[in-house]
């Protein structure tokens, strides 16, 4: 039976990623600390935030508050698209608000090099390559140990990987997966490629629909688990870390009792086959497209 909660997935770099960690998108400042100190109290290991979630002060208030030693804990920022052309500044200021001198993980949050001026705007003169280009400098200064991306699909990877100044495979793609965005071509791509996938919105986030899906309720009810449990279980098997966000005690402690139980492979199947397919964080928001349908 799985012990997950003090399990790590080893990286293409050797670091270890805590399987389960807490998510703080949309977690209000004034809610957060709360949420990060109980969280660690309780044994995470691992906390998710970003520059653009405009909460890292208090995700580090909250750690200082847990006690936890700072050593002990796995934090990964992302750098916002409005700073793409800016990477030194934009980790320089995430290790201020966070207070501490190193993140475990700088991911580029999405690949859009957005205009900071106007945010509908692509700059003209930048892309994604240019940021990884920049990012790729980061392990060497000892304030990130692990670089890697988010949202990216198949065709983004193969333009990073196939570009002359690559020279770092990221260590982690951060994407969105629950049993309504499995993504098997995706992750069978990154498997391949050595590249770890963190699972977002992992419960299919705010007012999810999986929390009223028939196939995971009965489930749950059978195992005597919280649909949230069957989900975060559905994407500790498939080899994915997963950090569902909850400023509510009760369920941060309720998420986290992941050990000594497991799914079957009926049940991994029944799950990765519902029928219905969403995808929570689409790309109509940024100024160019990003999702091609390749998974
Ligand atoms: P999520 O973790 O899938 O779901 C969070 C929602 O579920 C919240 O409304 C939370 O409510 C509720 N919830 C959590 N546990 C529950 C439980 N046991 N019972 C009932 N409701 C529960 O959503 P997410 O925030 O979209 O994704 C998780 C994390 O992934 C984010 O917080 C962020 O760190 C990361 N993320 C990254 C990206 C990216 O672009 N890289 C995009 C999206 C998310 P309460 O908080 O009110 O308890």
């Amino acid at each position: 039976m799985a012990q997950n909660t003090n399990a790590t997935f080893t990286l293409n770099t050797g670091g270890r990623i805590p399987a389960v960690g807490l998510g703080t998108w949309q977690s209000k400042p004034s809610e957060v600390r709360e949420a990060v100190k109980v969280a660690l109290q309780k044994g995470y290991r691992h906390i998710d935030t970003a520059l653009a979630y405009g909460n890292e002060n208090e995700v580090g208030q909250g750690i200082k508050d847990s006690g936890v030693p700072r050593e002990e804990i796995w934090i990964t920022t992302k750098l916002d698209n409005p700073w793409h052309h800016r990477v030194e500044d934009g980790i320089n200021s995430s290790l201020k608000s966070l207070g501490v001198d190193y993140v475990d993980l700088y991911l580029m949050h999405w690949p859009s090099s957005t205009d900071p001026e106007n945010l509908k705007k692509h700059l003209p003169d930048w892309n994604f390559l240019k940021t990884w280009a920049e990012m790729q400098k980061l392990p060497a200064s000892g304030r990130v140990k692990n670089i890697g991306v988010s949202n990216f699909g198949i065709r983004n990877l193969e333009k990073l990987l196939s570009d002359p100044s690559f020279k770092i495979t990221p260590a982690v793609n951060q994407i969105e997966l629950h049993p309504n965005c499995p993504s098997p071509k995706l992750l069978d791509y990154c498997k391949e490629k050595g590249i770890h996938c963190t699972a977002y919105s992992c419960l299919g986030s705010s007012d999810s629909p999986l929390y009223k899906d028939e196939t995971v309720l009965k489930m749950a009810e059978a195992k005597g688990r919280t649909p949230q449990q069957i989900l975060l279980m559905w994407g500790l098997q498939r080899g994915n870390s997963v950090i569902p966000k909850s400023v509510t005690p009760s369920r941060i402690e309720k998420n986290f009792e992941l050990d000594g139980w497991d799914l079957t492979d009926e049940e991994m199947k029944k799950l990765s086959s519902l029928p219905d397919r969403f995808k929570v964080c689409g790309d109509a928001w940024l100024p160019i497209k990003v999702f091609f349908g390749d998974d």
